[in-house]
């Protein structure tokens, strides 16, 4: 029996992770958590009956404590029963299907208690990479991708040299925005921004999806993942979101790893990597698919991409503003608080005025996601 533990598993990612679990029928599932869903964490905890399931609202924790008396679950709050639960003895594998920047902390404390990684929370490589990478080669636990595009990449590098890797082609869908122009993107509502055309995912990173944003973090994740500078990253549009991401070596020679838009692929391959086990669904009909057609990204409308790379470029502490003003603005926009544009705004005016941290700790790293929080508040 594999043992795993999962940070966010009533989301999207989290709740996949738990269709995997059911169709295999060998993996033990210690530790669950939620932000506040505490209806889903129950169901969650009568069906897997986990040692261990941790609630961030403190006051819903306690309610769920109540009611699930007659189990054997222990429930933890806050922060530090995030901690717990990424650490918690006989577990192997973290899955980090949190969202936001808040997936930090845990992922560096499984890391130090030696549990291999199934990283889904992109955000925390995105701010923390240049601490996160060193570290898991000091513990000498694996960071196993389950975003869709990095687990193509990693799937493609199977057997392969990663000095011998040109660059890495990201594939996007381009989001449901994709072929409009800045102009037509003043009056788009949230039920627009949130219908995806290919893939069914959390709020926030559809959100991210329609700006571009995400392909940005994905960049970001990319490069500290494989070690990579970021002129050998290039972001390609393949609108029918079949080919995952490909790698593009030294000899000319590229390799793509393509399926359906289906994330319990690359979540199953990361908790039985490397080995691949059946998975039933969809398969790939490429005589019905027709054809897969690219394009280059829009970066003139769409400035989540560039404004993400001109970040990464900068490094230090603006790759953290960068993401801690899209994670402030997306819930505004989310409450509708916002415009979709205004997204852009939020991000350009807070990393402008950001004075860089060169190399951040963990301090100044979440001191940094603080400050900005907080400038975006007193003028939005
Ligand atoms: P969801 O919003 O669907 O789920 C987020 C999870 O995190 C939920 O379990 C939620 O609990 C929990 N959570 C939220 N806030 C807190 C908090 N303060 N404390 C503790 N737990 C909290 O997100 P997704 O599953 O879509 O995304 C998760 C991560 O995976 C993101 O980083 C995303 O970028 C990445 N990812 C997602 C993909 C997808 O297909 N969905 C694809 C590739 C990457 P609650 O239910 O109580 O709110």
């Amino acid at each position: 029996m594999k043992k795993i533990a999962i940070l966010g598993s009533t989301g999207s990612i989290g709740t996949q992770t738990l269709d995997v679990v059911r169709s295999n029928g060998d993996i033990e599932v210690l530790g669950i958590s939620a932000g506040k869903n505490i209806d889903k964490l129950e169901e969650q905890i009568r069906e897997f009956s986990p040692k261990l399931a941790a609630v961030w609202d403190e006051e819903k924790a306690r309610e769920l404590a109540v009611r699930t008396k007659d189990t054997n679950t222990r429930i933890v709050a806050g922060m530090d029963g995030l901690l717990e639960l990424a650490s918690m003895e006989g577990s192997e594998i973290l899955v980090t299907a949190i969202v936001g920047m808040l997936g930090i902390r845990p992922t560096i404390e499984a890391i130090r208690a030696g549990k291999d990684i199934a990283l889904a929370n992109k955000e925390t490589l995105v701010t923390a990479g240049h601490l996160i990478m060193p570290m898991a080669r000091e513990y000498g636990v694996r960071i196993l991708p389950v975003d869709s595009e990095h687990s193509a990449i990693f799937q493609a590098l199977n057997g392969e040299y990663r000095k011998e890797i040109h660059k890495l082609l990201i594939t996007a869908s381009g989001g449901p925005f994709r072929g409009r122009k800045r102009k037509d993107l003043e009056k788009v509502t949230l039920q627009d921004t949130l219908k995806h055309p290919n893939w069914v995912m959390g709020q926030k990173i559809t959100v991210d999806s329609a700006t571009l944003v995400n392909k940005g973090l994905e960049v970001m994740e990319a490069r500290w993942l494989f070690d990579v500078t970021l002129d050998q990253i290039q972001v390609v549009v393949q609108p029918q979101s079949v080919i995952h991401s490909m790698v593009e070596f030294e000899d000319g020679g590229i390799i793509a790893q393509l399926g359906t838009p289906d994330m319990r692929l690359p979540i199953q391959y990361a908790l039985y990597y490397p080995h691949r086990r059946y998975l039933d669904g969809e398969r790939l009909d490429f005589a019905k698919l027709g054809s897969i057609t690219f394009e280059e990204p829009d970066m003139d409308t769409f400035l989540g991409l560039p404004m993400a790379i001109r970040a990464a470029e900068e490094g230090g502490s603006m790759p953290t503003v960068f993401n801690a003003s899209n994670e402030l603005a997306v819930k505004k926009f989310l409450r509708q608080e916002i415009g979709f544009l205004d997204i852009y705004e939020i991000i350009g005016q807070s990393m402008e005025r950001h004075k860089k941290i060169e190399n951040p700790d963990l301090d100044e790293i979440l001191a940094a996601e603080n400050e900005t929080y907080q400038w975006i508040e007193s003028r939005w």
